[in-house]
């Protein structure tokens, strides 16, 4: 058996590994000079260090990915909290830090720890039970978090304060844009426990810390691996599936599309209907700036939603040879109506005041990266929006393009559609 791969990110590496542990003969097409995809990290000439095109953030409740990690000898690779602490900033409260007591259980102490933060009240604990409550019922596929959400009749500030983050977070859509059905998916899986529940982030850039232990994982398996490949056209037949590229045609007994659902639809001639999500990263490069108190700090109300220092990750913290800071923040679902310019000295002058730090900042460097396609949204089965129904044998669609109730378009997600596309690939 000898199948293709199209897609060198995190699914398609996934899929690949997975077969290649099998006894499967595997070949991984990636159109990009790199594998990575949307994790990938990039050289900054200007600063003269590598760079991640955005910070990631991992739960703790990404057993698929945290296995595959295991397996590939990287779990050291990320850094953990000991259990959630959401370092939280606005104009009016300053810092303030949601942390539930990690040695009572988390659906206990959650609600207690919401409620006692600045601009909270005891009605935090009723609303808590009356989203329990909530949790237990599927919502209806196409209804939005919000809707979902007025039924509990949720408080205001716990809305602004933990669930709009955490949706803006993982599913990078608003409360009104978001599936409630998906969403409810999300909490049922971070708040199942204190590890769960805890965030993780990556001690180094992407492409050493998740993207070359894998890689060395391929190919220590036998995957065969053409970097710079694009894979322009796909011919199913009776031998199996021919791929065309650039390089020839060459065919397998099946094929596994490892793509967004944009690119899976353009490569098989269909119409861009997926509906997706930008994500901009406005990265700055700060002079004589101290560290922020945590790792990662959410603002509320502020245009920069997360604001992480990543100057360790990428090596250029307590080094005094490079007395820089690297900030970077972070807008989800951004609508992109700024313009770069206002957007920098918007984030900058957050940046200032988050930090304690009065005088007016101004970047050194400044390295705007604003992803239109960041993520897929999850949409209702609309005709036309999956490719599973047009392909043919031997076509194996692992196309991130998340039903209601799936995971949204994550890490997790990734791999996890990786795993099952090597399984689908083994039926008899
Ligand atoms: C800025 C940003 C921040 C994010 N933050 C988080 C986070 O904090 N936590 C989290 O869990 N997730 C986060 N995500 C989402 C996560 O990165 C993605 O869901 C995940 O990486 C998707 O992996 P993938 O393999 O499905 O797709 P991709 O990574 O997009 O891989 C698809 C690959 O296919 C290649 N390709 C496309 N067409 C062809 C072709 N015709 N032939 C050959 N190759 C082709 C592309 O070059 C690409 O390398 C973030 C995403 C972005 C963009």
């Amino acid at each position: 058996m000898r199948v293709s791969v199209i897609g060198g990110g995190l699914c398609g590496l996934t899929a690949a590994i997975r077969l290649a542990q099998r006894g499967v003969e595997v070949e991984l097409f990636e159109a990009a000079p790199a594998l990575g995809g949307r994790t990938r990290s990039f050289f900054e000439p200007h600063m003269q260090q590598w760079v991640d095109n955005g910070p990631h953030l991992l739960s703790g409740a990404y057993h698929d990915t945290l296995n595959l990690l295991e397996e590939a000898g990287a779990s050291d690779n990320i850094a953990w909290q000991v259990s959630l602490s959401l370092p939280l900033w606005d104009s009016e409260r300053g810092h303030f830090l949601l942390k539930p007591n990690a040695s009572l259980p988390l659906a206990l102490t959650l609600p207690f720890a919401c409620a006692r933060l600045p601009g909270h009240s005891w009605a935090d604990i009723p609303a808590f039970l009356r989203l329990a409550l909530l949790l237990r019922q599927s919502p209806s596929a196409s209804e939005s978090v919000q809707s979902w959400l007025n039924r509990a009749n949720i408080t205001a500030p716990l809305c602004r304060d933990l669930l709009e983050p955490l949706c803006l977070g993982a599913m990078n859509e608003t409360l009104i844009d978001a599936n409630a059905a998906s969403f409810r998916t999300v909490l049922h899986n971070a708040f199942a426990d204190h590890t769960s529940a805890r965030l993780g982030w990556f001690r180094k850039p992407l492409s050493e810390a998740l993207i070359e232990p894998l890689l060395n994982m391929a190919q220590e398996l036998g995957v065969r691996i053409h970097k710079n490949t694009r894979v322009r056209n796909i011919q199913a037949g009776s031998k199996g599936i021919e791929l065309q590229s650039a390089q020839g045609s060459q065919g397998f007994n099946a094929c596994i599309l490892a793509l967004p659902l944009r690119s899976g639809q353009q490569l098989l001639g269909l119409p861009k209907t997926a509906v997706t999500r930008r994500i901009t990263n406005i990265h700055m490069w700060l002079r004589d700036m101290p560290a922020l108190s945590h790792p990662f700090i959410g603002g509320i109300g502020t245009a920069g939603q997360w604001f992480f220092d990543v100057s360790n990750q990428m090596r250029n913290g307590g080094d005094n040879n490079i007395p820089m800071r690297h900030i970077c923040a972070v807008i989800s679902a951004d609508d992109g109506m700024l313009h770069s310019d206002d957007l920098v000295q918007l984030v900058c002058s957050e940046l200032s005041q988050l930090s304690g730090n009065h005088r007016r900042l101004i970047p050194e460097h400044t390295r705007i990266i604003s992803e239109h396609h960041a993520t897929t949204s999850v949409t209702d089965n609309v005709p036309g929006n999956r490719l599973r129904p047009e392909l043919p044998d031997g076509l194996i669609d692992a196309c991130e393009a998340p039903f209601p109730g799936e995971l949204p378009s994550t890490i997790e997600y990734a791999v996890k559609r990786g795993n099952q596309a090597a399984e689908r690939c083994c039926l008899p």
